[in-house]
């Protein structure tokens, strides 16, 4: 999927930091990151296969017949949504009208998603839809269609619903990622997992000598957290830094525990972080420099830094529990992660040339269309005798009509391949993660709403430096020539 030799230098359009809304740098005064996925980016294949294997083998242990069954990547993709009503997955536009549908494997054919969602538009604050938000959800879309697969062949040793069935995977999934056996995988063999990013801690220093405050917040515990962030920064800290306390000495707070996304909107004292081992005790008072804690909420936190809203970033891949609570409730600042763009940059530009004939094809059949439109209303206007028309004799214009009916389906023989390429762009199932056929995709309407600045990574901040004015672009509208 990513594209992991890219740097910055070599190719800005695929490691760009993209901008919704004008976000100044400079007038930040604290960054808070987030850490999977975020700081810390995993070979999303490798981690969520582990953590499908995790849950294949509690699914077993319930006499579920799931041996057989293996992890896909390629079945899924953030963004897509759960529709536990029907047991699919759908990708919806930014208007929420389905766009594609997938019956657990089973692709929709068009008539048949049309009959099931012509009336429907998904509303993500109904219960029935469950959106993917993050490279995390992978392993449990995918579950979830085989096991759809099996439901419907009544091969599941319970009797469940779609609805049930999707709740199954989702409490099941969620105990392995907390139980110990799944990280501690992790933490045993992180070069296996952890997609390391030479450039992140440089962009950190950078910004901390900037005069910024740097926070982590995640939602990982204590033990894998310092794993982790050990791997992935510590070897390429300056020495006067790691050697004395490696990669805490990048943050002023350190918040493990976080239980984001109820950390941004309900109050939860903290505790600090007082050994190596993750022994706790409770904080009276404000948070202190250099300190690591647990749990608490950002209320507290910002009281600490004395500091709130606009002055403060958050940067997270998780398009709800990072980027739209804390939008919606602290109105922070807010930054997306979306790892996944590098390589679907990488593929829109390797299809630029095909993309330019196809529009040229498109505006090639308009023109056509239009005039087969004038002349059939020329016809209408000469058999009605109501209004002026060409005069031309009948049989001329329906001549004319055939021909014209035949080039543009000429033209509809090249544009398809075409079109289907384009809409395959990332992912054969699904399309583009932002675009659900010619429109913006649900995903997209979410990044614009609640993510002022989007980008495949953190390090892309490195090369923009700490002073950076993003500004957005001037949005196109329909009417724009
Ligand atoms: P963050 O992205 O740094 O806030 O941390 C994400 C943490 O949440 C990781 O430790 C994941 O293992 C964990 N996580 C991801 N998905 C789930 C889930 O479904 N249930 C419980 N924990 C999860
Ligand atoms: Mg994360």
């Amino acid at each position: 999927m990513a594209d992991k030799g890219v740097n910055a230098a070599s190719n800005p359009g695929l490691r760009g930091v993209f901008c919704n809304r004008t976000l100044n740098l400079r007038g930040i005064r604290a960054i808070g990151y987030d850490m999977d996925y975020t700081l810390v980016q995993y070979h999303v294949e490798e981690w969520e296969r582990r953590a499908y294997g995790h849950l294949q083998e509690r699914l077993l242990a319930r006499g579920w017949p799931v041996a057989h069954l293996a992890f896909d990547p390629a079945l899924v993709c953030r963004g897509l949504i759960v529709d536990t009503e029907k047991g699919n997955l759908v990708k919806a536009n930014r208007f929420g009208f389905v766009k594609r549908a997938a019956h657990g494997l089973r692709p929709l054919e068009h008539e048949e998603q049309r009959d099931t969602y012509a009336r429907t538009i998904v509303d993500l604050a109904e219960p029935r839809w469950v959106f993917l938000n993050t490279l995390f959800s992978l392993s449990e879309g995918c579950m979830y269609a085989q096991l759809v697969e099996l439901l419907d062949r009544r091969e599941l040793p319970e009797v469940l619903g779609y609805r049930d069935l999707y709740a199954s995977v989702r409490s099941t999934l969620d105990a392995a990622h907390m139980e110990g056996r799944l990280k501690a995988e992790i933490v045993a063999d992180p070069a296996r997992f952890v997609e390391l990013d030479p450039e992140m801690a440089l962009t950190l220093l950078d910004q901390k000598q900037a005069g910024k405050k740097l926070l982590l917040v995640t939602n990982s515990d204590w033990a894998y957290t310092v794993s982790m962030m050990k791997f992935a920064f510590d070897p390429f800290l300056p020495p006067s830094l790691s050697k004395d306390m490696g990669w805490r000495a990048l943050f002023d707070h350190v918040v493990v525990g976080a239980r984001k996304p109820s950390f941004f909107t309900t109050p939860s004292p903290f505790f600090e972080v007082v050994t190596e081992e993750g022994l706790l005790s409770p904080v009276v008072g404000p948070l202190r420099e250099g300190r690591a804690y647990l749990g608490g909420s950002a209320q507290e936190l910002e009281r600490s830094l004395g500091l709130s809203g606009d002055e403060i970033l958050y940067v997270g891949d998780h398009m709800f529990g990072d980027v739209k609570v804390t939008k919606n409730v602290l109105r922070w600042r807010t930054a997306l992660v979306l790892r996944e763009l590098e390589g679907e940059i990488a593929a829109a530009q390797a299809f630029r040339d095909s993309e330019e004939r196809l529009a040229a094809l498109m505006a090639e059949k308009e023109a056509l269309e239009a005039e087969a439109c004038r002349n059939r209303l020329d016809i209408q206007r000469q058999r009605g005798a109501y209004a002026a028309a060409s005069g031309e004799p009948e049989e001329a214009l329906q001549a004319r009509a055939l021909a014209l009916r035949a080039r543009i389906e000429a033209l509809d023989q090249e544009i398809a391949p075409l079109a289907r390429a384009s809409a395959e762009l990332g992912n054969p199932l699904w399309g583009p993660l932002m675009r659900a056929g010619n429109d913006k995709s649900h995903l997209a309407r979410q990044v614009e709403r609640y993510a002022d600045v989007y980008t495949s990574r953190v390090s892309n901040f490195l090369g923009l430096t700490p002073f950076v004015y993003l500004r957005s672009p001037r949005g196109s509208l329909p009417h724009d020539a």
